[in-house]
């Protein structure tokens, strides 16, 4: 990989110049078959041959700026598949010949559109996902350092104001993710959403409320403002970061993975671009015969199949998928010229979701490619996610556990595991009651996911326990990372009912795949290892005692 990031606008340019360098052979491979077949070659394998020429170039020109050369391949086709293994009537003759002289001149003509800026948008935020800047205009100072510091361990940017005009002369200068305010500011009694209502930020910027005033004028009035939540107070701070994370949507979530299997390899890469400018992650499978391989490695959310390929057709690839248990109910989407329903229809049996057609835009290749891969995506999450913290339930953290530890060793790499247990948590729930328990279950988790690289899988393992998969990376460096969350967590102030404040820490082991290349050794590793954390006082992390690193 070069250093310099390939834009948008390059990497389209790139596919299609490399596709329009390709197309003058192509359209000579087809001349050439069709000389063959006219030469009497009787051999069906040649008129296949040919139809398989025409009916791949009809796919890809869409594409790639040549609409027209495309819709011309489709009819000529059409004409091919008719003719079948019947004699070649001077009439066909003809027709063929005038296609390919219409395709001539439409390769001369050039591109009948500039295909150098798709239509798709961008999406809205290429920023690191979880990088979250809070504007917080709050004249209560005291509590407003508070909401500083606690959301600044969860990994919150936070720019205090005490008064809307330090707010509007900041927002001259940046624009943040969120913004919360107060209600009543010197300004006046009503002066939060007033100002809330004359930036006007929403809806682009969410607007969150807090105040004091729980009468229906300031509810109303902040509505009027666009406010997404109203808090009162006082302040949990749990609940104001939980509505900032859904206000702004920023929960960590991984992109959709989408696996392209197309043998034509440049509108492969076509889609791939296509797609991962919409924020998605893109493998291209030229060869089918890779497929179960690639499910394994890759885990991609959809599949997008072509119909037509040279050793096998999209529905028995389609079949084979569905012969897995494990890839039972993956999306499968067809992407083919095929038009005929009937055909389509023989296709969607096997279990397929949906059958689109080549040349398909931009914007609803990538709409109907996230629509499918999300709502497998949110089914999926229903069974294997935690439905208090949202983090992988204890299966599925095994199950990533086993599926990480697969691919270091593949790659001749190491990764470590983390058990966590809260301390002393039946203090907790005894002396404030099990709801305020959860709460601090939700806070550890929400720490973990926010601090931790996007790349560490973090899974509730049990009650107030939690694993932690770091790949690539060795216990001692794990060991740095988990100290600095242990210090933070420690500090972090939980706020029972009775607006009491209290504070809890957490204890670790921790263990590394070099000494237990097996899972579950290393699940029982990390455990063991939290058990002596916990004998050697708690709030703290342990690993194994002779490491050498
Ligand atoms: P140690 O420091 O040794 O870990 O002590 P502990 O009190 O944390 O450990 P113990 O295993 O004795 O108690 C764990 C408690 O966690 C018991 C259980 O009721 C509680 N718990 C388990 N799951 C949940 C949950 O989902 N919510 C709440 N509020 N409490 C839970
Ligand atoms: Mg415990
Ligand atoms: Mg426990």
């Amino acid at each position: 990989m070069s250093s310099h990031k390939q834009t948008k606008a390059e990497r389209f340019a790139q596919l299609k110049q490399q596709f329009v360098l390709q197309l003058a052979d192509r359209l000579q491979d087809i001349r050439t078959a069709w000389d063959l077949v006219l030469k009497g070659d009787v051999e069906l394998r040649n008129r296949y041959e040919l139809v398989r020429l025409v009916h791949s170039l009809a796919g890809s020109c869409g594409s790639f700026g040549f609409p027209q050369l495309g819709k011309s391949c489709q009819k000529l086709e059409a004409v091919l598949l008719e003719l079948n293994d019947g004699a070649i009537t001077p009439t066909i003759e003809q027709l063929v010949t005038d296609f390919l002289k219409h395709h001539d001149s439409l390769l001369a003509q050039g591109p009948d559109i500039d295909h150098s800026n798709p239509s798709y948008t961008e999406p809205p935020n290429k920023r690191e996902h979880l990088d979250v800047h809070v504007f917080l205009l709050e004249d209560d100072k005291l509590l407003s350092d508070e909401v500083e510091n606690q959301m600044r361990l969860f990994g919150y940017r936070v720019s205090s104001f005490e008064s809307a005009e330090a707010a509007a002369k900041a927002l001259a200068l940046a624009t943040p993710d969120v913004l919360v305010t107060d209600v009543l500011l010197p300004e006046g009694e009503l002066a939060g959403p007033s100002f809330a209502d004359k930036v006007g930020l929403s809806p682009t910027v969410p607007t969150i409320f807090i105040s004091s005033r729980n009468d229906w004028s300031a509810r109303i009035a902040a509505v009027r403002a666009g406010g997404s939540a109203y808090l009162s107070k006082p302040l949990d701070i749990s609940d104001l970061m939980e509505q900032v994370d859904r206000v702004t949507g920023r929960v960590r979530r991984r992109e959709n993975h989408i696996l392209i299997v197309d043998d034509t390899e440049i509108l492969a890469q076509h889609y791939a671009a296509v797609l991962e400018h919409a924020g998605m992650k893109t493998e291209v499978l030229t060869n089918p015969a890779n497929i179960l391989y690639k499910l394994a490695s890759f885990q991609p959310d959809l599949v997008l199949l072509d119909q037509y390929m040279p050793e096998c057709n999209g529905t028995e690839v389609a079949k084979v998928i569905r012969q897995c248990p494990t890839y039972l109910d993956i999306p499968i989407v067809y992407l083919s010229t095929e038009t005929a329903v009937r055909q389509q229809l023989k296709a969607m049996e096997v279990g397929a979701d949906d059958f689109l057609e080549k040349p398909i835009s931009d914007d609803h290749l990538v709409a109907a490619v996230s629509i499918r891969a999300r709502r497998f995506r949110d089914i999926k999450a229903l069974m294997s996610r935690d439905s208090l913290t949202g983090l992988l339930n204890h299966i599925s953290l095994k199950d990533a556990l086993k599926r990480s530890l697969a691919d270091e060793q593949r790659r001749g790499g190491f990764l470590s595991f983390a058990m966590l247990d809260i301390d002393h948590f039946k203090q907790v729930n005894d002396r404030f009651g099990h709801p305020v328990g959860d709460r601090v279950i939700r806070s550890l988790s929400r720490l973990l996911t926010r601090r931790l690289r996007v790349s560490d899988v973090v899974g509730r393992y049990g009650g107030e326990e939690f694993g932690v998969i770091f790949p690539n990376t060795t216990p001692t460096a794990a060991k740095r990372v988990l100290t600095e969350l242990l210090r933070d967590f420690g500090v972090i102030s939980h706020a029972s009912h009775a607006e009491e404040e209290f504070k809890v820490t957490f204890s670790a082991g921790l263990a590394g795949s070099v000494d237990h290349p097996d899972s579950e050794a290393l699940i029982r590793s990390a455990d063991e290892l939290l058990y002596e954390a916990k004998a050697a006082g708690r709030n703290r992390v342990v690993i194994k005692h002779l490491d050498f690193e």
